[in-house]
């Protein structure tokens, strides 16, 4: 499972996902996250692009590996909450 530390960061930018234009506030943050929390608000059925196992399983099982996954997207969160 991928080790999301709920920092938020990407709910808090999701401005920067083009296919996530509906979801965007004013502030570039995502509609449905809780901002006292850090929590998302529809977890249960938040978009595929929110989940990183369920999405590698889904379209990159035969493209890479899920550690490499995992690390690009860590990469990203790193590089994600320089920005807060
Ligand atoms: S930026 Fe990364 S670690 Fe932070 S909430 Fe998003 S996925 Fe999780
Ligand atoms: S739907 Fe949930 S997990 Fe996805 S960006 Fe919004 S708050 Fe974050």
């Amino acid at each position: 499972m991928f080790p999301c530390n709920q920092c938020g960061a990407c709910c808090r930018q999701i401005e920067k996902i083009p296919f996530a234009v509906d979801m965007k506030l004013p502030d570039g943050s995502c509609k449905y996250l809780d901002h006292e929390s850090n929590l998302c608000t529809i977890y249960k059925s938040r978009p595929i692009f929110c989940r990183v196992d369920d999405y590698y399983d889904q379209f990159l099982t035969d493209k890479i590996s899920r550690e490499d996954f995992y690390r690009q997207n860590l990469d990203a969160c790193e590089e994600l909450r320089k920005n807060l």
